[in-house]
């Protein structure tokens, strides 16, 4: 697996079953698994509900679709070394997400939506980031 320190950015790779924690950066830095894939994975995913509620299935099976490939192909993998495809996928779901978490928040705040509709995707967000990365 590809490891990052959170200090100065180096990358290392461990083998599978080898703990981060037991290690350190040349720099004495906490080296930290890569999940920026993964975390742009649970976004598009979780973000992409909405859209079913509003009549537009269509964004929320396409957000699912990225999130299932990006899940898959992010393992331990940082952004940098992933395949071709895998970046362009990552980078639509990460505006995806991204755009729908501003029309989120933009909801409740312009367009008085209250709150209890928009804060429980962040909210299962936040918890299946906890679990799952
Ligand atoms: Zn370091």
């Amino acid at each position: 697996m590809k490891v990052k320190c959170e200090e100065c950015g180096e990358t290392y790779t461990l083998n599978d079953g080898e703990d981060p924690d037991d290690y350190i950066c040349e720099c004495g830095g906490k080296l930290k698994r890569e999940t920026f894939l993964r975390r742009t994975a649970l976004g598009v995913g979780v973000f992409s509900i909405p859209y079913g509620f509003i009549g537009f299935s269509e964004l929320t099976l396409g957000g699912i679709a990225l999130a299932v490939i990006l899940w898959f192909n992010g393992k331990d993998t940082s952004f940098d070394d992933a395949p071709f495809m895998t970046k362009v996928i990552a980078v639509i779901a990460w505006i995806f997400s991204l755009g729908t978490a501003l029309i989120l928040i933009l909801s409740s705040l312009l367009w008085h939506v209250p709150s209890t509709m928009t804060l429980p995707f962040f909210m299962v967000l936040y918890i299946l980031d906890r679990i799952l990365l």
